[in-house]
C-alpha cells in the first residue's frame, strides 16, 4: 500500500437521468486531474466490468474512499469530460448547497433538485366515428334489438343522430361499456379515433401585441434592472408594492427583456396563486414558450416541462418552489412573486428555502433575482435594510377602487353588553346594508393555529410560557405545555391578568359560522371555501368563478379566500377571530397576523364602490391589528424587528431545529440527551461562540404514528455556528448504532415543533 501522496477520492453519479437516483460510485481522483474537477463536474470513467468509457458526475470529494471496497480495486477517473451543457452542473452545485445548508444525504439533495425521469402517459381525446351507411345502422339496430342487446341500441341510434361522439359521452352519459363499443367495431360499425390533448389552451399562440404604457414607476424599476444588468451587475431587487400596483408588469416586461436577449427565466407563484386568470396573462403575453408545473402534474408530465426546458422549447417557467430547478441552459432572471408566503420553505427534508436557494441559483447561475410582495417577509426587509437588496416601490393603485375604511372592534366588549355570537353589532348591521343594495361581503376566518391556544374571554390575555414569551398549548388531559422548552403546567382556571375564569381554548368552525349565517339572514346566498370545500383540483376555481359571477351574497373561507381573486362586487370584508393567528405558538405568529390581516383588509373596495372592513379582535391593541388596519407595514416592521432582535430570533438571528424520531421513548430521549451533551463538549466553539441552547424536550407533537419526537432548538448570530451542529450530528449519527432513531433539521424554522 502507498502512503506517499494523499490521495484523493471522488463520488461519482453514473446516470443523471436514470429514473431516481440511488447510488453513487467511489473513484480515484488521479493527480493529474485533481486541479481540473470539483463537485458538480462532470468527468469521464471506466464503467461495469468492460470498463467502458462513460460519463458521470462528482457529488462528494474526500480523503478516504466511501464505498467500502479494497482499495486496491477502486479505479480512476480518466478525466474532465467535455463541458456538454451546463443546466445539470448548475442543478449538482445547488444540490451541494442544500445539503450543506440544510441537512440531508447528497442523494436526497439531488433528487430533491433533479427531475426524475418517468415516460408521461399522454393524454387523449377518443372519439367514436360512424363507419356505415344509415340503412346499415337501422339493420344492425333491428339484430341488436332481437338479441336484447340494450345498450348497442342506445348506441346505434345515437350514431343515426350524429356521425361523431365523444367516446367520454358514450361510456358516461349513455351507459355503455368499452367491451360493446370494441364489438361494434368489431362488426365494422364504427371506429375509434384518437387524437393527442394540448397542453396549452389553445388560442393564446397568437400572441396579444398590446401592452400597457409602463408608468413611471415601474419603468424606472426595469430600466435600472436593465442598466445592471448591461454593466454586467447580477443584482438582487426587491419590489414592494400593494396589490394591483403594477408588479406582475414590472415582471413581464423584465422577462421579455430576458427573452430577448436570448435567455430565460423563472417565476416563482406560490400554488395557491396559480390560478387560470393569473396564468392567462402569461400565455397571452409569451404564448407556447410558456410552462407551467405545479402539485398536480404527475411525475411524468413534470419531467417532460423540464424536458422541454433543457431543449429550449420553452423558455419561461413558472410554478411554486421546485420550479426553481428547471434545467434551463442559459438562465437570465429569477422571479419570485409573493416572497413571503410560507409554502416557499419546504416541509420535507431538506427542508430548504426557495428565498435562499434562488440567491444561490442566481450566483450560480449568473443571473439577477427579483422579489415582490404587498408584505415583505421580515427576512426580506431586514435584507432591504441592511442594503443587500435593492428597493423599488410601486406606490400607486392601478386597478382603480380605494383603500377600504377598517374599524377594530373589541370583542371584549361585545361580550361584556351580552352579545356571545361570532358577529359583532357592527358586522351585522354591514352585512344587513349591503344584503338589501346587492352588494357582496366576504368573511375571513383566521383560523389558522388555534389549534390549543388558550385565551381569557373576558380580558383577551393568552396564557403564555414564563420563560419564552410563545402561548402555551392546551394538550389532551388538559395540560398547558410550552413548544419551546417543554415548561408545563396544569390547565389554568383563573386569567393571571384579570382574574376571570372565563378561560377556554377556542374553537370555532366555518361550518358552524355558516350555519349561524343562515340563521341571521335566511334569505343570503352563502358560498364556503375551507379544505372541506375544496378537496378536488377543481374545486376552488369553481367557488370563486361562482363568486366573481355574482352568484353569492356571501364569500365565507379559511385563509384561502384572502389569496388570489379581486372580486369587484365586493364592499364588505369581515374578519373574524382576527387573533386567533396569534395564539399560534412560535415567534411569526405577529408576521403571520399582520400579513394576513392586511390582505384581507384591502379585499374590500377593489370595484367602483368604497369598501369597508371589519376586524373583529380580542386584542384590539396588538401592534400586528393595529398596524395591519392603517396597512402601515414599515410600523409593524419597526415593532417586530424590536422584538425579533432582542429575543435573537430570524432574522436577527439564525435557528436550527433539531427534531429526534424513534419509536422507543427511552432509546429517543437518551439520543437526544446523548446527542446534545456531546455536541456541547465536543463542538469546538460551541461554549466560546455563546451558542444557546434550548431543550431538548418533547415535541409539541410528542407521539404521531407510535413514532416519539423530541426536540432541541439552538440560536446563533451566524449560521455557520448552526451549520457545524447540523455537520457534527449528521457525522455522528453514521458512527453511533442507531436502531430507528432519526434526525432531522430544520433551519430559521416557520413553524415550531
Ligand atoms: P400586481 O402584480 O402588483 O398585483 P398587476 O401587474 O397585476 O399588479 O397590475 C394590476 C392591474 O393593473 C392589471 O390589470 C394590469 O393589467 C394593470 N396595469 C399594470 N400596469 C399598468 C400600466 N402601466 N398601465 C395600465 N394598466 C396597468
Ligand atoms: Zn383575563
Ligand atoms: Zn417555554
Amino acid at each position: 500500500m502507498s502512503i506517499a501522496g494523499k490521495n484523493m477520492f471522488a463520488d461519482v453519479i453514473v446516470d443523471i437521468s436514470h429514473k431516481s437516483i440511488d447510488r453513487a460510485f467511489c473513484y480515484r481522483i488521479p493527480d493529474e486531474v485533481k486541479d481540473q474537477v470539483g463537485i458538480g463536474s462532470k468527468v469521464r470513467i471506466p464503467f461495469g466490468n468492460g470498463n467502458k468509457e462513460r460519463c458521470g458526475y462528482i457529488i462528494a470529494i474526500s480523503d478516504n474512499p466511501t464505498d467500502e471496497i479494497d482499495a486496491s480495486r477502486i479505479k480512476d477517473i480518466l478525466g474532465p469530460a467535455e463541458k456538454s451543457f451546463t443546466a445539470e452542473e448548475n442543478l449538482i452545485a445547488l444540490a451541494a448547497f442544500i445539503r450543506e445548508q440544510y441537512g440531508s444525504t447528497m442523494i436526497t439533495a439531488l433528487n430533491t433538485v433533479l427531475p426524475v425521469k418517468k415516460v408521461i402517459q399522454k393524454k387523449e381525446n377518443r372519439t367514436i366515428v360512424s363507419k356505415v351507411p344509415v340503412l346499415t345502422i337501422e339493420q344492425g339496430i333491428e339484430l341488436a334489438e332481437k338479441k336484447k342487446q340494450r345498450a348497442k341500441v342506445r348506441l346505434l341510434r345515437e350514431l343515426l343522430g350524429n356521425e361523431r361522439i365523444s367516446y367520454s359521452l358514450v361510456t358516461g352519459k349513455l351507459n355503455v361499456s368499452a367491451p360493446t363499443i370494441k364489438s361494434l367495431e368489431k362488426e365494422g360499425f364504427l371506429t375509434i379515433e384518437v387524437t393527442e390533448r394540448e397542453d396549452i389552451p389553445f388560442g393564446f399562440r397568437a400572441l396579444s401585441e398590446e401592452r400597457p404604457k409602463l408608468s413611471d414607476e415601474q419603468e424606472y424599476i426595469v430600466s435600472e434592472i436593465q442598466k445592471d444588468r448591461k454593466n454586467g451587475i447580477c443584482g438582487q431587487y426587491f419590489i414592494y408594492g400593494i396589490t394591483g400596483s403594477g408588479k406582475t408588469e414590472v415582471y413581464m416586461q423584465l422577462i421579455e427583456n430576458c427573452l430577448k436577449e436570448g435567455k430565460e427565466a423563472i417565476l416563482l407563484i406560490p400554488e395557491i396563486s396559480l390560478t387560470y386568470q393569473n396564468l392567462l396573462r402569461f400565455y397571452r403575453r409569451f404564448g407556447n414558450k410558456v410552462s407551467v408545473v405545479h402539485s398536480k402534474l404527475s411525475d411524468g408530465e413534470k419531467y417532460e416541462q423540464f424536458r422541454k426546458a433543457k431543449e429550449g422549447e420553452i423558455s419561461i417557467m413558472i410554478g411554486p418552489r421546485s420550479a426553481l430547478f428547471t434545467p434551463f441552459q442559459n438562465l437570465g432572471m429569477i422571479i419570485i412573486d409573493e416572497e413571503h408566503e410560507n409554502s416557499y420553505k419546504s416541509e420535507t427534508t431538506p427542508k430548504y428555502h426557495a428565498r435562499e436557494v434562488a440567491y444561490k441559483l442566481g450566483e450560480i447561475a449568473n443571473a439577477p433575482v427579483v422579489l415582490g410582495s404587498a408584505t415583505p417577509s421580515l427576512e426580506s426587509f431586514y435584507r432591504v435594510r441592511k442594503g443587500e437588496l435593492r428597493e423599488f416601490r410601486l406606490t400607486k393603485r392601478l386597478t382603480g377602487g380605494t383603500l377600504p375604511e377598517v374599524s377594530i372592534v373589541d370583542m371584549k366588549e361585545e361580550l361584556a353588553a351580552g352579545n356571545k355570537t361570532v358577529f359583532s353589532k357592527k358586522l351585522k348591521s354591514l352585512m344587513e346594508d349591503r344584503l338589501e343594495k346587492g352588494e357582496q361581503i366576504m368573511l375571513f376566518l383566521n383560523r389558522r393555529g388555534y389549534s390549543g391556544s388558550v385565551l381569557c374571554r373576558e380580558c383577551g390575555e393568552i396564557i403564555k410560557c414564563p420563560h419564552c414569551d410563545i402561548s402555551l398549548s392546551e394538550h389532551r388531559g388538559g395540560t398547558l405545555m410550552c413548544h419551546y422548552c417543554g415548561y408545563s403546567t396544569g390547565m389554568v382556571k383563573k386569567c393571571p391578568k384579570c382574574g376571570s375564569t372565563k378561560i377556554a381554548g377556542f374553537r370555532a368552525g366555518t361550518e358552524q359560522i355558516e350555519e349561524s349565517i343562515h340563521k341571521m339572514f335566511p334569505q343570503a346566498v352563502v358560498l364556503r371555501m375551507d379544505a372541506d370545500t375544496t378537496k378536488k383540483s377543481e374545486d376552488y376555481e369553481a367557488i370563486l368563478s361562482k363568486f366573481a359571477a355574482r352568484e353569492a351574497d356571501i364569500l365565507l373561507g379559511t385563509q384561502m379566500i384572502v389569496k388570489g381573486h379581486d372580486f369587484k362586487g365586493v364592499t364588505l370584508m369581515g374578519i373574524l377571530l382576527a387573533d386567533m393567528s396569534l395564539g399560534s405558538n412560535d415567534y411569526r405568529a405577529a408576521e403571520r397576523t399582520f400579513q394576513l390581516l392586511t390582505q384581507a383588509a384591502g379585499r374590500a373596495g377593489r370595484g367602483d364602490m368604497p369598501g369597508e372592513t371589519v376586524i373583529q379582535t380580542y386584542q384590539p391593541d396588538h401592534y400586528a391589528i393595529t398596524y395591519a388596519a392603517s396597512q402601515d407595514y414599515e410600523g409593524f416592521y419597526e415593532e417586530e424587528i424590536a422584538y425579533r432582535e432582542f429575543m435573537e430570533y430570524p432574522p436577527a438571528g439564525h435557528m436550527l431545529c433539531v427534531q429526534f424520531f424513534g419509536p422507543d421513548w427511552t432509546r429517543l430521549s437518551r439520543l437526544s440527551i446523548g446527542m446534545t451533551n456531546e455536541v456541547k463538549e465536543k463542538l469546538d466553539g460551541f461554549e466560546e461562540l455563546g451558542i444557546k441552547q434550548i431543550g431538548p424536550g418533547k415535541a409539541a407533537l410528542g407521539k404521531k404514528q407510535d413514532i416519539y419526537r423530541q426536540v432541541v432548538y439552538y440560536k446563533h448570530p451566524t449560521k455557520e455556528a448552526l451549520i457545524r451542529i447540523k455537520d457534527y450530528m449528521e457525522k455522528r449519527m453514521t458512527e453511533i448504532s442507531v436502531l430507528k432513531e432519526q434526525i432531522q433539521f430544520d433551519f430559521d424554522p416557520m413553524n415550531t415543533f
